[in-house]
């Protein structure tokens, strides 16, 4: 075993348990305890994993004292990795009061320096038997009435009034106010004796167990809204405030939380409030949506966040890379407040380059387009300078509606895209549902694997009637205007055969009951199943486009779950199997005439967006974020001097030279900002 810490070159989390990978133990273990790193002997690991192992068991459980080394060291490892989190004692955590690392989800952009505000939704209702039926029944009627006030006059604020989806979701709040199932189930718990806030209590407790049982994110996201909204009656009920006061709120406050309902946030005074951490909540939690239209920085799925801090420590939130740092040193939060200096200057830089074409120094045309997939994100358009939308994830407003949206609704939201796009270029995939992506009013299937299951185009064709309304929504939405429309997860030309077939169909339907028809359809295919890689000239000279999806083609080429950290991160998208399957696919579409495009999180990098433009990529759609710092590279490429510097490595035996490096190096000499 390796002890000496010194040795190891780089120290990374992983992101679900902020442990730190691939390290030896002595490295592992001093980290977990909060300590700095320093040559530690075996024996001192193991003196130390077991008194770490009594602090953290509960009385209840004894230590052997004859405990072999080997048990201990591997004991201590899996405390210090998170898996022995159950039997600790809570509140026993050692690094609580040390500076702490973790990493989480990014959910809004941005970087935020402050002092923790531990958010407290819960309540503590001591008077829970009624006296007087009638009475509470009636106290309970006017909370309500009180509730729903104050919820219209938050809809209405006006940093959040204008339309987009978090007004969308708040709206959806504000309505399950005024859901008659939920006022029922509280009124006949009040009618059984039970006193207002006691009555909603009962019901919440029921919504809280329905929450830890339901495993789909936007179903518990859902469940967390109406939590929310009975915490806020109770309060009401209670006569208590829903958040801190502006005299009680630091300067800068980080709110942290388990987790959060859409309206919580509001409740901050928005001067002061910083940034938000959570403890659950992913990209699509109501929360974020919201956060990110009130440009709040934010990180979630931080285990036990609300434990690891106190009141008032300082805290930095990066919402870009998902960095939480706990009670930073010094050096960390001069380092951060650098940072944000930077950031402000380089956002400037950005803004400034806006209007310029991407094109690089040998005059090679990028066109840098963005991925959306919600009203809100159509300002990105005008505000990047963006070439158009390179994917529109229609399946976005399938999860965020609560029953399915009728083609109306569909062509209404794709119309509003065409609109915000003008003369840009749309491209919009049909619904990627199924797999993860549950839709609560469609029946779900439990499958063993979803990722590779019943899931888009599959499902798609399968249920042609779902996949028939979307696509005559797109086709009249886009009436006299160019429609770009392509199928999520094709593995098979024929697949892609079947569904274009689909989109004739509807447009003889619609030619034939006179409706206007778009001025062009252009149909094309995500590229994100291997399978594909074995059919590109017969698919190629089907096809009007390709747009690659590395999230899923890595996922599948690798065999390994993009949504797990411990497996996901282990192999490189910039390795050579996967550069050269992307070089393929570029060459062939070239060879072909057929334009390519790439919109996973690859296009997102500087680095990745390097690494495309030297395979020959001409086309990349993005994060709305990533635009500026892409596009700053690519105008100082020389993209040929990058063909001769990379593509023969390549060529090379595997394993003889790290592209990453060659593309770092590169990168480097020629003063390119990854
Ligand atoms: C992809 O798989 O790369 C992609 C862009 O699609 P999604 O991330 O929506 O699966
Ligand atoms: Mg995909």
């Amino acid at each position: 075993m390796v002890t000496d810490p010194d040795r190891v070159p780089s120290y990374t989390h992983d992101r679900s348990t902020g442990t730190p990978s691939g390290q030896p133990l002595a490295v592992v273990f001093a980290r977990s305890t909060g300590q700095e790193h320093r040559p530690v002997r075996l024996q001192q690991v193991v003196a130390e994993a077991l008194q770490l192992m009594r602090a953290s068991l509960p009385a209840s459980v004894a230590l052997e004292s004859s405990i072999d080394s080997g048990t201990a060291m591997v004991l201590a490892e899996m405390i210090a990795s998170g898996e022995l989190s159950s039997l600790a004692r809570p509140g026993a955590e050692p690094a609580a009061r040390h500076t702490m690392h973790v990493q989480g989800t990014p959910l809004s952009d941005g970087i935020a320096l402050g002092h923790v505000v531990l958010h407290e939704p819960r309540v503590v209702i001591t008077n829970v038997i009624a006296d007087d039926v009638p009475r509470e029944l009636k106290r309970l009627d006017a909370a309500i009435a009180t509730l729903r006030a104050d919820l219209d006059r938050m809809v209405e604020h006006r940093d959040v009034a204008d339309g987009g989806e978090h007004r969308d979701v708040l709206e959806a709040y504000r309505m399950f106010s005024y859901d008659q199932g939920w006022m029922h189930k509280i009124t006949e718990a009040v009618t059984t004796g039970l006193t207002a806030e006691a009555g909603v209590e009962r019901v919440q407790s029921d919504t809280r167990a329905r929450m830890l049982r339901a495993s789909d994110p936007y179903l518990r996201d859902r469940l967390h809204d109406l939590d929310d909204l009975a915490n806020r009656l109770m309060r009401v009920l209670m006569g208590q405030d829903h958040a801190p006061g502006r005299e009680q709120l630091p300067d800068n406050a980080i709110v942290v939380a388990r987790s959060m309902g859409p309206a919580a946030l509001l409740d901050y005074d928005r001067k002061k409030l910083r940034g938000l951490i959570l403890e659950e909540g992913g990209p699509t939690s109501h929360v974020s949506i919201v956060a990110r239209a009130l440009g709040i920085p934010t990180v979630g799925e931080i285990e036990n966040a609300t434990g690891l801090v106190e009141p008032g420590d300082a805290v930095i939130v990066d919402g870009s890379t998902g960095h939480v740092h706990m009670r930073p040193p010094q050096d960390i939060e001069a380092a951060y407040g650098e940072r944000v200096k930077l950031r402000a200057r380089r956002q400037a830089q950005y803004r400034a380059l806006r209007e310029r074409p991407c094109v690089t120094k040998d005059g090679e045309q990028i066109a840098l387009m963005i991925n959306a997939g919600l009203t809100i994100d159509l300002a990105h358009i005008a505000e990047t300078g963006a070439a158009g939308i390179g994917l529109f994830r229609t399946e976005l407003q399938f999860m965020v509606a609560p029953t399915l949206p009728r083609t109306g609704e569909q062509m209404t939201l794709y119309r509003t895209v065409l609109d915000a796009a003008g003369k840009k270029p749309v491209t919009f995939r049909t619904l990627d549902i199924g797999g993860d992506k549950v839709l609560p009013y469609l029946r779900n299937f439990e499958e063993e694997n979803p990722a590779l299951g019943w899931r888009a185009i599959r499902l798609g064709l399968d249920r042609p009637g779902l996949l028939r309304s979307q696509v005559r929504a797109l086709l009249r939405a886009a009436g006299g205007r160019e429609l770009r429309v392509m199928f999520p997860m094709i593995a098979t030309v024929e697949e892609f055969d079947k569904a274009k077939a689909l989109v004739e169909v509807e447009l003889t339907h619609l030619r034939r009951h006179g409706h206007l028809l778009p001025e062009r359809v252009q149909i094309g295919t995500m590229l994100e199943v291997p399978s594909l890689l074995f059919q590109l000239d017969d698919l190629l000279e089907r096809v009007d486009f390709l747009s690659v999806g590395s999230n899923d083609l890595m996922q599948f080429l690798y065999a390994a779950d993009r949504g797990n950290v411990r497996v996901s991160a282990r192999f490189d998208p910039l390795s050579a199997p996967v550069l050269r399957a992307l070089k393929e696919i570029a060459d062939k579409a070239s060879k072909h005439g057929k334009p390519v495009a790439l919109c996973g999180e690859l296009a997102s990098q500087p680095i990745g967006a390097l690494a495309l433009a030297i395979l020959g990529y001409r086309a990349l759609s993005l994060s709305p974020s990533a635009v500026g710092p892409v596009k700053a590279m690519l105008l100082e490429l020389d993209c040929k001097k990058g063909e001769a510097a990379i593509l023969p490595c390549l060529e090379q035996p595997i394993g003889s030279v790290s592209i990453r490096h060659k593309l770092e190096g590169f990168a480097a000499a020629e003063g390119l900002q990854l």
